[in-house]
Protein backbone atom coordinates (compact mmCIF):
# COMPACT_ATOMS: atom_id res chain seq x y z
CA UNK A 1 0.00 0.00 0.00
CA UNK A 2 1.44 3.30 -0.77
CA UNK A 3 2.74 5.48 2.04
CA UNK A 4 1.42 8.70 0.18
CA UNK A 5 -1.47 9.64 -2.25
CA UNK A 6 -1.15 9.87 -6.35
CA UNK A 7 0.13 13.39 -6.53
CA UNK A 8 2.53 13.39 -3.20
CA UNK A 9 0.85 15.78 -1.46
CA UNK A 10 -0.65 13.49 0.92
CA UNK A 11 1.35 11.79 3.36
CA UNK A 12 -0.92 8.89 5.20
CA UNK A 13 -0.55 9.52 8.95
CA UNK A 14 -2.28 5.87 9.82
CA UNK A 15 -0.05 3.82 12.13
CA UNK A 16 -0.68 0.54 10.16
CA UNK A 17 -1.89 -0.53 7.36
CA UNK A 18 -4.10 -3.57 6.23
CA UNK A 19 -4.88 -5.52 2.62
CA UNK A 20 -7.61 -8.01 4.15
CA UNK A 21 -7.88 -10.56 1.89
CA UNK A 22 -11.29 -11.85 2.73
CA UNK A 23 -14.87 -10.32 3.89
CA UNK A 24 -14.82 -11.83 7.20
CA UNK A 25 -10.89 -10.34 7.84
CA UNK A 26 -12.12 -6.96 6.86
CA UNK A 27 -15.16 -7.15 9.74
CA UNK A 28 -12.84 -8.42 11.86
CA UNK A 29 -10.43 -5.37 11.07
CA UNK A 30 -13.43 -2.59 11.79
CA UNK A 31 -14.99 -4.39 14.88
CA UNK A 32 -11.52 -4.25 16.82
CA UNK A 33 -9.98 -0.66 15.54
CA UNK A 34 -10.97 2.07 17.33
CA UNK A 35 -9.97 4.44 14.09
CA UNK A 36 -10.12 2.82 10.82
CA UNK A 37 -10.64 4.39 7.32
CA UNK A 38 -10.43 2.13 3.63
CA UNK A 39 -8.41 3.70 0.89
CA UNK A 40 -8.82 3.12 -2.77
CA UNK A 41 -6.27 4.40 -5.15
CA UNK A 42 -5.39 7.22 -3.54
CA UNK A 43 -6.16 9.66 -5.98
CA UNK A 44 -7.86 12.42 -3.90
CA UNK A 45 -5.79 15.70 -2.92
CA UNK A 46 -6.53 15.95 0.25
CA UNK A 47 -6.81 14.15 3.68
CA UNK A 48 -9.80 13.10 3.87
CA UNK A 49 -8.81 8.98 3.13
CA UNK A 50 -6.62 9.39 6.00
CA UNK A 51 -6.46 8.20 9.49
CA UNK A 52 -4.26 7.74 12.45
CA UNK A 53 -5.69 4.81 12.95
CA UNK A 54 -6.00 1.85 10.62
CA UNK A 55 -5.88 2.12 6.76
CA UNK A 56 -7.22 -0.32 5.02
CA UNK A 57 -7.15 -1.16 1.21
CA UNK A 58 -9.91 -4.01 -0.21
CA UNK A 59 -7.31 -4.59 -3.52
CA UNK A 60 -7.01 -7.98 -1.74
CA UNK A 61 -10.12 -8.96 -1.74
CA UNK A 62 -11.94 -11.59 -4.47
CA UNK A 63 -12.45 -9.17 -7.93
CA UNK A 64 -15.93 -10.95 -8.61
CA UNK A 65 -17.89 -9.21 -11.24
CA UNK A 66 -21.66 -10.33 -11.15
CA UNK A 67 -23.31 -9.10 -13.81
CA UNK A 68 -27.53 -9.37 -13.59
CA UNK A 69 -29.09 -8.92 -17.39
CA UNK A 70 -32.29 -8.89 -16.24
CA UNK A 71 -31.90 -5.99 -13.77
CA UNK A 72 -29.45 -4.27 -15.99
CA UNK A 73 -26.85 -3.74 -12.94
CA UNK A 74 -23.57 -4.99 -11.97
CA UNK A 75 -22.33 -5.82 -8.72
CA UNK A 76 -18.67 -5.08 -8.55
CA UNK A 77 -15.86 -5.19 -5.88
CA UNK A 78 -14.85 -1.89 -4.05
CA UNK A 79 -11.49 -1.72 -5.10
CA UNK A 80 -11.78 -2.36 -8.66
CA UNK A 81 -10.50 0.30 -11.17
CA UNK A 82 -13.15 1.78 -13.39
CA UNK A 83 -10.71 0.97 -16.39
CA UNK A 84 -10.99 -2.86 -15.35
CA UNK A 85 -14.61 -2.42 -14.88
CA UNK A 86 -15.11 -1.42 -18.16
CA UNK A 87 -13.38 -3.52 -20.07
CA UNK A 88 -15.15 -6.99 -18.67
CA UNK A 89 -18.56 -4.94 -19.28
CA UNK A 90 -17.46 -4.21 -22.77
CA UNK A 91 -16.78 -7.70 -23.19
CA UNK A 92 -20.44 -8.86 -22.60
CA UNK A 93 -21.76 -6.13 -24.26
CA UNK A 94 -22.60 -3.46 -21.09
CA UNK A 95 -21.56 -0.04 -20.48
CA UNK A 96 -21.63 3.20 -18.04
CA UNK A 97 -23.15 5.54 -18.60
CA UNK A 98 -20.06 7.79 -17.71
CA UNK A 99 -16.88 7.80 -16.44
CA UNK A 100 -14.10 10.27 -15.14
CA UNK A 101 -10.99 11.92 -17.06
CA UNK A 102 -8.96 9.09 -15.93
CA UNK A 103 -9.86 4.86 -15.54
CA UNK A 104 -7.47 4.61 -13.13
CA UNK A 105 -9.69 5.37 -9.64
CA UNK A 106 -11.34 2.73 -7.69
CA UNK A 107 -15.50 2.53 -7.81
CA UNK A 108 -15.92 2.62 -4.05
CA UNK A 109 -13.64 5.68 -3.85
CA UNK A 110 -14.51 7.67 -6.80
CA UNK A 111 -18.58 7.33 -5.45
CA UNK A 112 -17.32 8.04 -2.01
CA UNK A 113 -16.35 11.73 -3.13
CA UNK A 114 -18.78 12.25 -6.00
CA UNK A 115 -17.02 11.87 -8.56
CA UNK A 116 -18.33 12.84 -12.35
CA UNK A 117 -17.16 13.04 -15.78
CA UNK A 118 -19.33 15.21 -18.27
CA UNK A 119 -22.69 15.27 -19.95
CA UNK A 120 -25.49 17.79 -19.45
CA UNK A 121 -28.08 14.89 -19.72
CA UNK A 122 -25.56 12.78 -17.58
CA UNK A 123 -25.16 11.68 -13.85
CA UNK A 124 -22.10 12.09 -11.87
CA UNK A 125 -20.76 8.60 -11.17
CA UNK A 126 -22.15 7.75 -8.44
CA UNK A 127 -26.20 8.24 -9.68
CA UNK A 128 -25.44 4.64 -11.18
CA UNK A 129 -25.12 3.09 -7.67
CA UNK A 130 -27.82 0.87 -7.31
CA UNK A 131 -27.03 -1.27 -4.31
CA UNK A 132 -24.04 -1.14 -1.57
CA UNK A 133 -23.05 -3.22 0.64
CA UNK A 134 -20.85 -1.67 3.21
CA UNK A 135 -19.16 -3.20 6.90
CA UNK A 136 -20.59 -0.32 9.53
CA UNK A 137 -18.57 0.39 12.70
CA UNK A 138 -19.53 -2.48 14.97
CA UNK A 139 -18.54 -5.04 11.80
CA UNK A 140 -21.84 -5.62 11.22
CA UNK A 141 -22.30 -6.42 6.85
CA UNK A 142 -25.00 -3.83 5.85
CA UNK A 143 -26.98 -3.82 2.20
CA UNK A 144 -28.84 -1.16 1.43
CA UNK A 145 -30.59 -1.39 -2.03
CA UNK A 146 -31.85 2.17 -3.62
CA UNK A 147 -35.66 0.60 -4.19
CA UNK A 148 -35.79 -0.61 -0.88
CA UNK A 149 -34.13 2.02 0.93
CA UNK A 150 -35.02 5.30 -0.44
CA UNK A 151 -34.16 8.15 0.67
CA UNK A 152 -31.47 6.51 3.58
CA UNK A 153 -29.72 5.58 0.69
CA UNK A 154 -29.71 8.25 -1.15
CA UNK A 155 -27.47 9.57 1.84
CA UNK A 156 -25.32 6.56 2.15
CA UNK A 157 -23.85 6.85 -1.78
CA UNK A 158 -21.51 9.84 -1.45
CA UNK A 159 -20.73 8.60 1.63
CA UNK A 160 -17.03 10.55 2.07
CA UNK A 161 -15.86 6.84 4.26
CA UNK A 162 -18.09 8.19 6.97
CA UNK A 163 -20.48 4.97 7.37
CA UNK A 164 -18.29 2.33 7.11
CA UNK A 165 -15.78 0.14 4.86
CA UNK A 166 -17.82 -0.43 1.20
CA UNK A 167 -17.37 -3.53 -0.24
CA UNK A 168 -19.16 -3.95 -2.98
CA UNK A 169 -21.56 -2.02 -5.58
CA UNK A 170 -24.51 -2.62 -7.49
CA UNK A 171 -24.10 -0.19 -10.55
CA UNK A 172 -26.60 0.21 -13.39
CA UNK A 173 -25.58 -0.56 -16.97
CA UNK A 174 -26.55 -0.10 -20.40
CA UNK A 175 -25.99 -1.42 -23.62
CA UNK A 176 -22.42 -1.00 -24.97
CA UNK A 177 -22.13 2.25 -27.16
CA UNK A 178 -19.47 3.45 -29.62
CA UNK A 179 -18.12 7.39 -29.73
CA UNK A 180 -15.89 9.48 -31.42
CA UNK A 181 -14.10 11.90 -29.72
CA UNK A 182 -13.44 15.58 -31.92
CA UNK A 183 -11.14 19.00 -30.33
CA UNK A 184 -11.76 21.86 -31.34
CA UNK A 185 -10.15 24.89 -30.71
CA UNK A 186 -11.25 28.95 -29.32
CA UNK A 187 -14.56 28.50 -28.50
CA UNK A 188 -15.99 31.93 -27.99
CA UNK A 189 -16.97 32.42 -24.36
CA UNK A 190 -20.80 33.25 -25.29
CA UNK A 191 -21.31 29.73 -27.24
CA UNK A 192 -20.17 27.89 -23.79
CA UNK A 193 -23.96 26.74 -23.56
CA UNK A 194 -24.50 25.47 -27.23
CA UNK A 195 -21.57 23.72 -27.04
CA UNK A 196 -22.22 22.02 -23.96
CA UNK A 197 -25.99 20.90 -25.54
CA UNK A 198 -23.89 19.65 -29.12
CA UNK A 199 -22.79 15.99 -27.54
CA UNK A 200 -22.71 13.36 -25.23
CA UNK A 201 -20.07 14.50 -23.08
CA UNK A 202 -18.35 17.98 -23.80
CA UNK A 203 -15.23 19.10 -21.67
CA UNK A 204 -13.85 22.72 -22.23
CA UNK A 205 -10.13 24.09 -21.71
CA UNK A 206 -9.13 27.37 -20.86
CA UNK A 207 -6.15 28.85 -19.68
CA UNK A 208 -7.24 32.52 -18.53
CA UNK A 209 -4.93 34.07 -20.75
CA UNK A 210 -7.46 34.72 -23.69
CA UNK A 211 -10.82 36.06 -24.50
CA UNK A 212 -11.16 32.62 -26.25
CA UNK A 213 -11.37 28.80 -24.42
CA UNK A 214 -8.83 27.23 -25.82
CA UNK A 215 -9.78 23.67 -26.22
CA UNK A 216 -13.12 21.78 -26.43
CA UNK A 217 -13.29 18.06 -26.39
CA UNK A 218 -16.33 17.08 -27.73
CA UNK A 219 -17.86 13.21 -27.65
CA UNK A 220 -20.34 12.14 -29.46
CA UNK A 221 -22.45 9.30 -30.34
CA UNK A 222 -20.42 7.48 -33.49
CA UNK A 223 -23.34 7.58 -35.59
CA UNK A 224 -23.84 11.27 -35.05
CA UNK A 225 -23.01 13.97 -38.10
CA UNK A 226 -19.09 15.31 -37.21
CA UNK A 227 -19.00 19.09 -35.97
CA UNK A 228 -18.87 21.33 -39.45
CA UNK A 229 -15.80 22.90 -40.66
CA UNK A 230 -16.80 26.39 -38.34
CA UNK A 231 -18.81 24.57 -35.73
CA UNK A 232 -19.27 27.39 -33.06
CA UNK A 233 -16.86 29.38 -34.79
CA UNK A 234 -13.97 27.22 -33.56
CA UNK A 235 -11.06 25.73 -35.91
CA UNK A 236 -10.41 21.63 -35.75
CA UNK A 237 -7.30 20.77 -34.44
CA UNK A 238 -4.78 19.26 -36.71
CA UNK A 239 -3.64 16.83 -34.52
CA UNK A 240 -4.16 14.57 -30.98
CA UNK A 241 -4.08 16.86 -28.26
CA UNK A 242 -3.31 16.77 -24.39
CA UNK A 243 -5.49 18.85 -22.21
CA UNK A 244 -1.90 20.17 -20.32
CA UNK A 245 -0.08 22.18 -23.59
CA UNK A 246 3.39 20.37 -24.31
CA UNK A 247 2.41 17.00 -22.50
CA UNK A 248 2.30 13.75 -24.93
CA UNK A 249 -1.18 12.83 -27.22
CA UNK A 250 -0.32 9.50 -26.69
CA UNK A 251 -1.19 9.35 -23.10
CA UNK A 252 -4.93 10.31 -24.36
CA UNK A 253 -7.70 8.73 -25.65
CA UNK A 254 -8.06 8.23 -29.69
CA UNK A 255 -9.43 11.44 -31.06
CA UNK A 256 -9.91 12.78 -34.55
CA UNK A 257 -13.54 11.85 -35.08
CA UNK A 258 -11.90 7.94 -35.03
CA UNK A 259 -15.01 5.44 -33.85
CA UNK A 260 -14.30 3.76 -30.71
CA UNK A 261 -16.13 1.94 -27.45
CA UNK A 262 -17.50 4.14 -24.69
CA UNK A 263 -14.60 3.22 -22.06
CA UNK A 264 -11.90 4.18 -24.75
CA UNK A 265 -13.30 7.56 -25.83
CA UNK A 266 -15.48 8.82 -22.31
CA UNK A 267 -12.36 8.95 -20.09
CA UNK A 268 -9.19 11.62 -21.65
CA UNK A 269 -6.12 9.27 -20.18
CA UNK A 270 -5.40 6.05 -21.11
CA UNK A 271 -5.17 3.46 -18.58
CA UNK A 272 -1.09 2.24 -18.44
CA UNK A 273 -0.49 5.98 -19.00
CA UNK A 274 0.42 8.66 -16.67
CA UNK A 275 -3.17 10.83 -16.41
CA UNK A 276 -3.39 14.61 -16.24
CA UNK A 277 0.37 15.67 -15.82
CA UNK A 278 1.40 13.47 -12.71
CA UNK A 279 2.78 16.39 -10.74
CA UNK A 280 0.18 18.73 -9.60
CA UNK A 281 -2.50 19.45 -7.42
CA UNK A 282 -6.25 19.62 -8.29
CA UNK A 283 -9.40 22.10 -6.84
CA UNK A 284 -12.79 22.05 -8.20
CA UNK A 285 -16.22 23.74 -7.58
CA UNK A 286 -20.03 22.69 -9.41
CA UNK A 287 -22.12 25.74 -9.41
CA UNK A 288 -25.70 25.85 -10.52
CA UNK A 289 -25.55 25.30 -14.71
CA UNK A 290 -27.76 28.58 -15.05
CA UNK A 291 -25.01 30.56 -13.35
CA UNK A 292 -21.71 29.41 -15.12
CA UNK A 293 -21.31 31.68 -17.22
CA UNK A 294 -21.63 34.61 -14.73
CA UNK A 295 -18.97 32.35 -12.41
CA UNK A 296 -16.25 31.89 -14.81
CA UNK A 297 -16.76 35.86 -15.74
CA UNK A 298 -16.36 36.33 -11.84
CA UNK A 299 -13.36 34.69 -11.91
CA UNK A 300 -11.63 37.04 -14.76
CA UNK A 301 -10.60 39.78 -12.16
CA UNK A 302 -8.15 37.21 -10.58
CA UNK A 303 -7.58 36.01 -13.83
CA UNK A 304 -3.92 37.37 -13.46
CA UNK A 305 -3.50 35.43 -10.13
CA UNK A 306 -5.29 31.68 -11.63
CA UNK A 307 -2.66 31.72 -14.97
CA UNK A 308 0.59 32.11 -13.19
CA UNK A 309 0.05 28.54 -11.23
CA UNK A 310 -2.47 27.07 -13.64
CA UNK A 311 -1.86 24.40 -15.79
CA UNK A 312 -5.15 24.19 -17.33
CA UNK A 313 -9.06 24.69 -16.29
CA UNK A 314 -11.34 22.22 -17.11
CA UNK A 315 -15.41 23.11 -17.41
CA UNK A 316 -17.93 20.35 -17.40
CA UNK A 317 -21.60 20.12 -16.78
CA UNK A 318 -23.18 17.61 -14.64
CA UNK A 319 -26.97 17.00 -14.53
CA UNK A 320 -28.99 17.18 -10.65
CA UNK A 321 -29.14 14.31 -8.70
CA UNK A 322 -31.15 13.22 -5.17
CA UNK A 323 -28.18 11.99 -3.60
CA UNK A 324 -27.21 14.05 -0.33
CA UNK A 325 -23.96 15.09 -0.20
CA UNK A 326 -23.43 15.05 -4.31
CA UNK A 327 -21.98 17.96 -5.39
CA UNK A 328 -24.92 17.89 -8.19
CA UNK A 329 -27.51 17.73 -5.60
CA UNK A 330 -30.55 19.82 -6.76
CA UNK A 331 -28.87 20.89 -9.54
CA UNK A 332 -27.79 21.12 -12.98
CA UNK A 333 -24.34 22.18 -12.32
CA UNK A 334 -21.30 23.76 -14.04
CA UNK A 335 -17.83 21.96 -12.69
CA UNK A 336 -14.76 24.50 -12.90
CA UNK A 337 -12.09 22.21 -12.53
CA UNK A 338 -8.54 23.59 -12.07
CA UNK A 339 -4.96 21.27 -12.51
CA UNK A 340 -2.66 23.29 -10.81
CA UNK A 341 1.35 23.28 -10.31
CA UNK A 342 2.39 21.07 -7.42
CA UNK A 343 3.27 23.93 -5.12
CA UNK A 344 1.01 24.17 -2.35
CA UNK A 345 2.69 27.61 -0.69
CA UNK A 346 1.95 29.43 -4.07
CA UNK A 347 -1.65 27.83 -4.78
CA UNK A 348 -2.91 28.01 -2.02
CA UNK A 349 -3.53 31.40 -2.00
CA UNK A 350 -4.73 31.02 -5.27
CA UNK A 351 -7.52 28.65 -3.94
CA UNK A 352 -8.39 31.53 -1.61
CA UNK A 353 -8.77 33.59 -4.37
CA UNK A 354 -11.00 31.37 -6.40
CA UNK A 355 -13.24 30.85 -3.45
CA UNK A 356 -14.08 34.45 -2.81
CA UNK A 357 -15.14 35.44 -6.71
CA UNK A 358 -17.19 31.94 -6.73
CA UNK A 359 -18.88 32.36 -2.99
CA UNK A 360 -22.03 33.99 -4.53
CA UNK A 361 -22.36 31.29 -6.47
CA UNK A 362 -23.22 29.21 -3.56
CA UNK A 363 -20.07 26.49 -4.77
CA UNK A 364 -19.95 22.83 -3.49
CA UNK A 365 -15.90 22.09 -3.68
CA UNK A 366 -15.05 18.27 -4.88
CA UNK A 367 -14.81 16.19 -1.70
CA UNK A 368 -11.27 14.81 -2.88
CA UNK A 369 -9.34 18.01 -4.17
CA UNK A 370 -8.02 20.88 -2.48
CA UNK A 371 -10.21 23.58 -0.94
CA UNK A 372 -10.45 25.66 1.93
CA UNK A 373 -14.11 27.09 2.63
CA UNK A 374 -15.14 27.83 5.78
CA UNK A 375 -17.32 25.30 6.89
CA UNK A 376 -19.91 26.97 7.32
CA UNK A 377 -20.37 27.56 3.87
CA UNK A 378 -20.04 23.84 3.40
CA UNK A 379 -22.77 23.30 5.70
CA UNK A 380 -24.98 25.82 3.95
CA UNK A 381 -24.08 24.45 0.39
CA UNK A 382 -25.73 21.24 1.21
CA UNK A 383 -29.52 21.19 1.73
CA UNK A 384 -29.56 17.85 3.56
CA UNK A 385 -26.13 18.43 5.31
CA UNK A 386 -27.99 18.12 9.09
CA UNK A 387 -29.30 14.91 7.65
CA UNK A 388 -25.96 13.14 6.85
CA UNK A 389 -24.86 14.96 9.85
CA UNK A 390 -27.66 12.72 11.97
CA UNK A 391 -26.67 9.67 9.53
CA UNK A 392 -23.10 9.81 10.65
CA UNK A 393 -23.56 9.97 14.24
CA UNK A 394 -26.44 6.73 13.98
CA UNK A 395 -24.32 4.26 12.12
CA UNK A 396 -20.92 5.80 13.80
CA UNK A 397 -21.49 6.65 17.28
CA UNK A 398 -17.62 6.20 17.96
CA UNK A 399 -16.34 8.30 15.96
CA UNK A 400 -14.13 5.18 14.26
CA UNK A 401 -14.55 6.68 10.45
CA UNK A 402 -13.68 10.15 11.26
CA UNK A 403 -10.69 12.26 10.12
CA UNK A 404 -9.82 15.88 10.29
CA UNK A 405 -11.38 16.64 7.92
CA UNK A 406 -14.35 14.96 8.40
CA UNK A 407 -14.31 16.97 12.08
CA UNK A 408 -13.85 20.03 10.52
CA UNK A 409 -16.62 19.80 8.13
CA UNK A 410 -18.84 17.72 10.10
CA UNK A 411 -18.35 18.43 13.52
CA UNK A 412 -19.70 16.32 16.16
CA UNK A 413 -22.93 17.86 18.28
C1 LIG B 1 -5.26 12.72 -12.51
C2 LIG B 1 -6.58 12.80 -11.81
C3 LIG B 1 -7.72 13.05 -12.56
C4 LIG B 1 -8.97 13.14 -11.92
N1 LIG B 1 -10.08 13.33 -12.69
C5 LIG B 1 -11.29 13.44 -12.09
C6 LIG B 1 -12.47 13.63 -12.87
O1 LIG B 1 -12.46 13.57 -14.09
N2 LIG B 1 -13.63 13.84 -12.20
C7 LIG B 1 -13.70 13.88 -10.85
O2 LIG B 1 -14.78 14.12 -10.31
N3 LIG B 1 -12.61 13.64 -10.08
C8 LIG B 1 -11.42 13.41 -10.69
N4 LIG B 1 -10.32 13.17 -9.92
C9 LIG B 1 -10.48 13.00 -8.46
C10 LIG B 1 -10.76 11.54 -8.11
O3 LIG B 1 -11.76 11.00 -8.94
C11 LIG B 1 -11.27 11.39 -6.69
O4 LIG B 1 -10.33 11.91 -5.82
C12 LIG B 1 -11.61 9.95 -6.31
O5 LIG B 1 -12.09 9.91 -4.99
C13 LIG B 1 -10.40 9.04 -6.45
O6 LIG B 1 -10.77 7.70 -6.22
P1 LIG B 1 -9.76 6.80 -5.36
O7 LIG B 1 -10.14 5.39 -5.54
O8 LIG B 1 -8.36 7.17 -5.65
O9 LIG B 1 -10.19 7.29 -3.91
P2 LIG B 1 -9.24 7.59 -2.66
O10 LIG B 1 -8.56 8.90 -2.88
O11 LIG B 1 -8.41 6.43 -2.35
O12 LIG B 1 -10.34 7.77 -1.52
C14 LIG B 1 -11.31 8.80 -1.62
C15 LIG B 1 -12.29 8.72 -0.46
O13 LIG B 1 -13.07 7.55 -0.60
C16 LIG B 1 -13.02 6.77 0.58
N5 LIG B 1 -13.05 5.37 0.21
C17 LIG B 1 -12.26 4.72 -0.68
N6 LIG B 1 -12.58 3.41 -0.72
C18 LIG B 1 -13.60 3.24 0.14
C19 LIG B 1 -14.36 2.13 0.56
N7 LIG B 1 -14.15 0.91 0.07
N8 LIG B 1 -15.32 2.32 1.49
C20 LIG B 1 -15.56 3.54 2.02
N9 LIG B 1 -14.86 4.63 1.65
C21 LIG B 1 -13.91 4.49 0.72
C22 LIG B 1 -11.70 7.15 1.24
O14 LIG B 1 -11.76 6.92 2.64
C23 LIG B 1 -11.62 8.62 0.90
O15 LIG B 1 -12.35 9.36 1.82
C24 LIG B 1 -9.06 13.02 -10.51
C25 LIG B 1 -7.92 12.76 -9.76
C26 LIG B 1 -6.68 12.63 -10.41
C27 LIG B 1 -5.46 12.32 -9.60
Amino acid sequence: MPGTNWAGNVSYAARRRHRPSSLDEVRRLVAGSDRVRAIGTGHSFNRLGDTAGDLVSLAGLPATVALDPDRGTVSVPAAMRYGDLAARLHERGYALANLASLPHISVAGAVATGTHGSGETVGNLATAVAGLELVTADGDLLTVDRAADGDTFAGMVVSLGALGVVTRLTLDVVPAYDLRQYVRLGLPREALDAAFASAYSVSVFTDFRGPRLREVWLKQHADAAPPPADWLGTTAADGPRHPVPGLPAENCTAQLGAPGPWHERLPHFRLGFTPSSGDELQSEYHVPRGAGAAALAALEPVAHLIAPVLQVCELRAVAADGLWLSPNHGRDSLALHFTWVADPAAVLPVVAAVEEQLAPFVPRPHWGKVFGLAPAAVASAWPRYADFLDLVSRLDPAGKFRTDLLDRYFPRS
